[in-house]
């Protein structure tokens, strides 16, 4: 991070505070100390500017910045209305008012923000070339990554076919379909943890907004918006955006294994209704006791932790969850004999690895009860779990398969 700030209380307040967030802060009190800098270095996460330096007292140092490619962060302690308008006119981050000492804890969320900004991508909907190009410009300059549709239907063909893009920013008024409309499909598609969407427009109708939100957007704006107005509604809707995700992620993911975790499992909609026969194999690790007792619990983790990756490289397309302890289940379509074909290379893979850690070699086995059949999915967990008892009683390290004959096949 680079701090460029002639106030020494200010730099040292700002030092911290940059510290605390764990960032490295690259440091100067004037432009001229900033070039030096910046002839050795030029690869910032960003840079946060103070807007008035002796050698520059109009913001100078902004450009400098911004001819190099770093994205800036204006701090400024001239709040009056020609300067923030000077300032928003350069292709700045953010600024942060210096009201007060405590203006600088604004900083650290604002840059885990951008941080995960890299991350999200953002659907942008508008027949307007112009108004489109406006909107991903204030979004690629917080890194966050764009794409554009031109109207409703391109829109949800391309979150049909496109999982990453997190966030959609509609217009309202589009030929076809109007913003409304599109908000509405999209929430057929994917829930309030999957997308957020923001709907925009530059109507003079007051029922907008509510309309709008009861179709399921997430926030409006009316337009022309302002930029600082449209990043406050941004933030705030991604912040919610990864909160939802991190809940998500700790309530149904094992903290383990980073599988699915056994409420997941049994709430998921393909666990729950099925059209015809599907897989399921539940999978127990052989003597697993005698591994945490021989190389200690911590081992033990680490073998979870493996036969788990293992797990989801051979079932990608499978709903694979931790059912406890050193039981995983599999819920994997109806191709028998693929489903089959893969446990075997998988059992046959996994007694084949050994591990090494504090050198003594160890490796597992696991045995597993496989079951084919049109049926509830307790009907097949206890009808695999028969077939597991199975092959841990005739030997281990095999994979047995449910022989009762299903009469709905018949
Ligand atoms: P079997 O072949 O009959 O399945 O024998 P086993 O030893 O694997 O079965 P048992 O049910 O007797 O023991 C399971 C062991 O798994 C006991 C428990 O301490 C261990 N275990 C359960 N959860 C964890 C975990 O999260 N980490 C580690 N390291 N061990 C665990
Ligand atoms: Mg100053
Ligand atoms: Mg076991």
């Amino acid at each position: 991070m680079l701090v460029v700030e002639d106030s020494r209380p200010f730099r040292r307040l700002l030092e911290a505070e940059i510290r605390k967030a764990g960032y490295i802060p690259y440091i100067a009190s004037s432009i001229g100390q900033a070039e030096t800098i910046l002839n050795q270095n030029t690869d910032f996460l960003c840079a946060i500017l103070d807007y008035c330096l002796p050698d520059g007292q109009d913001g100078e140092i902004i450009d400098v910045c911004l001819s190099l490619d770093i994205k800036v962060i204006v701090l400024t302690a001239m709040m009056d209305a020609r300067t923030r308008e000077r300032v928003l006119a350069k292709t700045v981050i953010d600024y942060i008012p210096k009201d007060s000492p405590s203006c600088v804890s604004s900083i650290a969320p604002l840059l885990s923000r951008l941080e995960k900004n890299y991350q999200h991508y953002v659907l942008v909907v508008d027949d307007s070339l112009t108004a489109c190009r406006y909107v991903r410009s204030l979004l690629e300059r917080q890194y966050l990554n764009v794409l554009e549709a031109q109207n409703g239907q391109e829109a949800l063909a391309m979150i049909r076919r496109d999982d990453r893009i997190s966030l959609v920013i509609t217009d309202y008024t589009m030929p076809e379909m109007d913003g409304v409309s599109v908000v509405k499909a999209l929430r057929k598609l994917k829930t309030e943890g999957q997308l957020a969407i923001i709907g925009l427009s530059g109507e003079e109708d007051s029922s907008l907004t509510a309309r709008f939100l009861k179709a399921g957007a997430n926030d409006f704006l009316a337009k022309p918006f302002n930029q600082e107005e449209f990043y406050c509604r941004l933030h705030s809707t991604l912040n919610a955006l990864d909160t939802e995700r991190r809940l998500f992620h700790m309530a149904n993911i094992d903290y383990l294994t980073q599988v699915w975790n056994r409420r997941y499992f049994f709430e998921h909609p393909h666990t729950r209704s099925h059209k015809g026969p599907r897989n399921l194999a539940l999978i127990d690790v052989d003597h697993f006791k005698k591994i945490n007792d021989e190389f200690g619990h911590h081992i033990g983790d680490i073998a979870l932790i493996e036969l788990a990756k293992m797990m989801k490289r051979y079932f990608p397309e499978g709903l694979v969850a931790r059912f406890g302890g050193e039981e995983f289940c599999i819920l994997y379509g109806n191709d028998e004999k693929g489903f089959e074909r893969r446990l075997e290379a998988m059992r046959e893979e996994l007694a084949s690895t050994t591990w090494e850690p504090y050198d003594k070699a160890f490796s597992i086995t696991i045995s597993i009860g496989m079951v084919h059949a049109n049926a509830s999915i307790d009907t097949l967990v206890q009808r695999a779990d028969r077939s597991l008892y199975q092959a841990k009683t005739s030997g281990r390290n095999q994979c047995v398969k449910d022989n009762q004959i299903d009469v709905a096949t018949l």
